[in-house]
């Protein structure tokens, strides 16, 4: 990845490398370096995992080791398999391959079983049965120490036959529940005897009806480093305090194989929320089409939009990791998108709200084809031929009739040139009876191909342009942000208040090059002088174009926005 953004080479080592480095120098781990990423398959991914994706699998890439993936499944819930799918679908986008290092916690769950029932014949566990408010008032303050529940000392017996009877489905759902005997009065909140099972009479995806009690996140997720293992395994920040219930856990368990936990700081986005339960409730409520809406911070709602798997990594690298959290501008991503797709993009014209020109002085029934650069930053891109006829669409935006002072593009009498084509005059303004512009009469140069003159004359303008009789009409949705504030429900508490109510607009009737028929999803093109733009990928046809504008060139949004009143 490094060659390939070419910036790895001036950030210097990030703290988690430099620990690496210092393992791999002791010969820690005996040399290897085993990362993992450990989504819990309850949403799809979104920019944030994005970060934690491109840091495990770029250090097992690095250094020649292997992430991980695993699905930590320990809460039953609906619709797993959908989010399963979609989780390997985004990171395998990315870039990256986990081979057969895929990995399910609830594949775990036997052995964690087994380790459980280790802490309760070994006096490390007990089953409780206080209510949650009971549990709450127990457990104390961060000033005051917790109280021991008066069900912490059952005899070893009664522990395994009660959790025994939990496992066999006979106790309904919060009534008893295997805690971990630790220490009420601990200064970390986390230490005061955990919960480390919990009775839901739900069906797991993976292992049916077969269970009856599932192990809490705290008791899995240290157990399956272990199991796995983990050499490194990489966090974000708050779970810190967690670390000495997972050391301790792993250390009950009698495993041999304790992985480090390392904690880095989260990526935080101004203008957007990441978290799964805010983006379902975006989801759910019909504020976006679907978690792949092009205006989500998901993974797969990017690359709907037309982001590349490149600038997103490009991203994540330049974004760096430490251990202090920050929000990062979303100016960042938008200009990592930009200069990648100013290398990858094709380039075609399309016009967006089109307006016709003839050309009187050009033949009718003659169609010449223009030969021209699919991107001039990338030869190897090659070159299409586009048609070129009497009539044409330019942009309405390029056509003034009374223009100001600096305005260089088309208006009476004035000369032009189209891109990559010729130089062309208007002569006439034609009226519908409404007063409103229908179409401009112009004369071309036939001198002018390609677009400069015997006499070098120099003309300021440079339209875009589309054959009409070739042209394809397609819709073309324009994008804003998703959050009109920098932290959505800074003011209210209520992330809603903050939607931005024109974060999109279709516009149909757009007339667009007939190169853009082989168009497909995941093709990376730039409409002259407009933005990049891809094909959606779930509302396109060939017999009904839709083009997603991924990212204005610069900020043509808001001059379009002017435009079009919104
Ligand atoms: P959310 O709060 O959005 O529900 P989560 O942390 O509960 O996210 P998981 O599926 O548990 O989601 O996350 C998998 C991995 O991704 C974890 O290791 C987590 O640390 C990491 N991760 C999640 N969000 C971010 C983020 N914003 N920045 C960096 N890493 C993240
Ligand atoms: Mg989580």
């Amino acid at each position: 990845m490094e060659t390939e953004t070419g910036h790895e080479e001036v950030i210097s080592r990030n703290f988690i490398e430099r620990i690496i480095d210092e393992d791999l120098a002791q010969g820690t781990h005996g040399g290897k370096v085993v990362t993992r990423f450990p989504p819990e398959p309850n949403g799809y991914l979104h920019i944030g995992h994005a970060k934690s994706i491109c840091l495990n699998f770029g250090l097992a890439q690095q250094y020649g080791g292997v992430c991980h993936l695993r699905f930590d499944d320990t809460n039953p819930a609906k619709e797993e398999v959908e989010y399963i799918e979609s989780i390997k679908r985004d990171i395998a986008w990315l870039g990256f391959t986990w081979d057969g290092y895929e990995f399910y916690a609830s594949d775990y769950f036997e052995i964690l079983h087994t380790i459980a029932l280790k802490l309760i014949a070994e006096g490390k566990a007990y089953v409780d049965e206080l209510s949650p408010e009971q549990v709450r008032t127990y457990r104390g303050t961060l000033k005051e120490p917790g109280v021991n529940s008066p069900y912490r000392d059952r005899s070893i017996e009664e522990n395994l036959r009660l959790f025994s009877e939990m496992k066999d489905g006979k106790h309904a759902e919060g009534t008893l529940f295997l805690r971990a005997k630790i220490d009420m009065a601990s200064p970390n909140l986390n230490m005061r005897d955990p919960s480390l099972y919990r009775i839901k009479h739900t069906m797991h995806h993976r292992t049916g009806d077969a269970w009856s009690i599932y192990p809490m996140y705290d008791f899995t997720h240290p157990l399956s480093d272990a199991l796995e293992k983990i050499t490194h395994s990489i966090c974000t920040l708050e779970f810190e305090d967690h670390r000495p219930l997972y050391d301790w856990i792993v250390a009950a368990s009698g495993l041999p194989d304790v992985p480090h936990q390392y904690e880095f700081a989260r990526l935080n986005l101004n203008y957007t929320v990441m978290s799964k339960r805010l983006l379902l409730q975006l989801v759910k409520d019909g504020h976006v089409s679907g978690w792949d809406d092009p205006r989500m911070p998901t993974i797969s709602g990017l690359r709907r939009r037309g982001y590349s798997p490149q600038a997103i990594r490009d991203f994540a690298g330049r974004i760096g990791v430490s251990k202090t959290n920050s929000v990062v501008d979303f100016a960042l991503l938008d200009h990592c998108l930009r200069e990648d797709l100013n290398t990858r993009a094709r380039r075609v014209m399309a016009v967006i709200d089109p307006l016709k020109v003839v050309i009187t002085n050009y033949p009718e029934d003659t169609t010449e084809y223009i030969e021209a650069d699919n991107n001039p930053e990338d030869p190897s891109a090659g070159k299409r031929q586009i048609p070129f006829t009497r009539e044409l669409y330019i942009e309405q935006d390029d056509f003034m009739e009374n223009p100001p002072r600096k305005y260089f593009r088309l208006s009476p009498g004035r000369e032009i040139r189209l891109k990559h084509a010729y130089y062309i005059t208007c002569d006439e303004v034609i009226r519908a009876e409404d007063g409103s512009i229908i179409e401009l009469r112009c004369t071309y140069d036939p001198d002018s191909r390609g677009g400069w003159t015997a006499d070098e004359r120099k003309v300021k303008g440079t339209s875009h342009w589309v054959s009409a009789v070739h042209a394809l009409p397609a819709a073309v949705r324009l994008y804003d942000k998703l959050f009109t504030a920098e932290f959505p429900g800074e003011k209210t508490g209520n992330f809603l208040d903050d939607i931005n109510p024109d974060s999109v607009r279709e516009l149909s009737g757009c007339m667009v090059e007939p190169s853009l028929a082989q168009a497909v999803p995941g093709d990376y093109l730039q409409f002259m002088r407009t933005g990049y733009f891809c094909v959606d990928s779930v509302d396109s046809s060939p017999d009904a174009l839709v083009f997603n504008r991924t990212i204005p060139l610069r900020d043509s949004w808001a001059k379009l926005k002017k435009k079009m009143g919104i």
